[in-house]
């Protein structure tokens, strides 16, 4: 088999660690597997060099700080291959640009374009194990350039769908994604099998875990990922891949929260066409990012209107929402929410689920202040001070802890 191991900046913080993580890849090569690894810079690196750059200037050359910030994977690979080769390895590292990872021009934020995977191809036919410097590429002008926090789960996906390895395993210090957040409820099981759907939707369990961007590439390009642990190599962890890879469905996979959401509610508005075209496109043109959108039913010529957004856009929200003061009665924003998720592919074939859901709040006297449902996923709000309670309550409900 081939297998991409991916090795996060916690795997890698330190000398001792990198020697674990050596270890771990000569094991897979012992089994009898070719190995690409990629790995991102020592936990912290990559914050220490920002801050280095921050000394002498407040705007930067988004170039510069491309080139600054790949040193530190470009080490970590570099000392991994050393290790190995001291032990006997052939090993190789490479930069982004030597695995042939080419990208758009968007310096700090850039886009992979293609993959030539030549090289790679070559060192593994010799017998090399190859470590791949994270999170970077090279521009159509030839300069490093790199992917966005966290893009060392990408360079790996992208590099596992382009050689078709058989399995891309990402490791970091938790060993898999969970039904919910065990700090919220212990109970939580972890899970064999997800699919790429559910994990999306499930963001907030595994944000910390794997890149979202990442997730959504392993979909497009059909990547077999594993979320596992480095500090726990022996215990396996759980496989995100396509729903038909799935053989018994769960009806619902993990209860999600987020915090992170204000709800913004506008009253007595003026029940004519064309106003919620005009708020909902000021906010897609400043970016903002709607969540849950409820409208009730209009009487004597007006109605509600309430959605979500995230805490982060709200200032510009505010200031869009500034144009609309004489449509509506008020306007509030109340930060005091957060959003409970519950998530299963099994949804789409079952009636009786969301019932369960209301039921369990119902049960526990939380009210429910906006309902939404997708193919997959049934999203509440709630006031924030019952969130953990909800998601236990959520989580007893539909037996996850069995
Ligand atoms: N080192 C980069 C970061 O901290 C990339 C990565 O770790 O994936 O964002
Ligand atoms: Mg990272």
């Amino acid at each position: 088999m081939l297998k991409v191991l991916k090795f996060g900046g916690t795997s890698v913080g330190t000398l001792e660690r990198i020697q674990n993580v050596a270890n771990i890849i000569k094991d897979k090569k012992n089994d009898g597997h070719d190995v690409i690894a990629v790995v991102s810079a020592m936990s912290g690196e990559t914050n220490k060099l920002i801050e280095y750059a921050d000394h002498f200037s407040s705007n930067p050359a988004s170039a510069e700080i491309d080139m600054l910030l790949s040193s530190g994977e470009r080490v970590t690979s570099a000392l991994l291959s050393i290790a190995l080769n001291d032990q006997g390895y052939k090993t190789t590292s490479m930069s982004g640009r030597e695995a042939g990872i080419t990208t758009s021009d968007a310096h700090t934020k850039a886009r992979i374009e293609n993959i030539d995977v030549s090289n790679m191809k070559n060192a593994i036919a010799d017998g090399k194990i190859i470590i791949v410097a994270g999170f970077q590429g090279v521009t159509n002008n030839g300069r490093v350039s790199t992917l966005g926090r966290g893009g060392s789960d990408l360079t790996a996906v992208a590099i596992a769908g382009a050689i078709k390895a058989d399995l891309c395993e990402i490791y970091t210090d938790v060993d898999g994604i969970y039904t919910t957040d065990p700090r919220i409820e212990p109970k939580a099981k972890k899970l064999d099998k997800i699919s790429y759907d559910e994990m999306l939707e499930l963001a907030s369990l595994g944000a910390k875990v794997l890149q979202t961007r990442s997730v959504e590439m392993a979909k497009k390009l059909n990547v077999n990922l594993v979320s596992r642990s480095s500090f726990s190599p022996q215990t396996p962890g759980t496989l995100i891949t396509k729903e038909e890879n799935i053989m018994e469905k769960p009806l619902v996979s993990g209860i999600a929260l987020d915090r992170n959401q204000v709800r913004v509610g506008l009253y007595s508005v003026i029940d004519k066409p064309g106003i919620a075209a005009s708020i909902f496109t000021g906010l897609a043109d400043a970016n903002v990012n709607v969540d849950m959108i409820i409208q009730t039913v209009g009487v004597d010529g007006v109605t509600d209107l309430d959605f979500t957004v995230p805490k982060t856009e709200l200032d510009i929200t505010k200031e869009v929402m500034a144009r609309f003061e004489n449509d509506a009665k008020n306007i509030d924003y109340n930060e005091e929410i957060s959003k409970v998720s519950i998530v299963g592919v099994g949804m789409k074939s079952h009636a009786g689920i969301a019932s369960k859901a209301f039921q369990a709040m119902a049960d526990e006297n939380i009210n429910i202040r906006i309902i939404s449902t997708s193919e997959i996923k049934i999203s509440m709000i709630i006031l924030e001070k019952y969130s953990e309670l909800a998601v236990r309550a959520l989580h007893e409900a539909y037996n996850l802890d069995k």
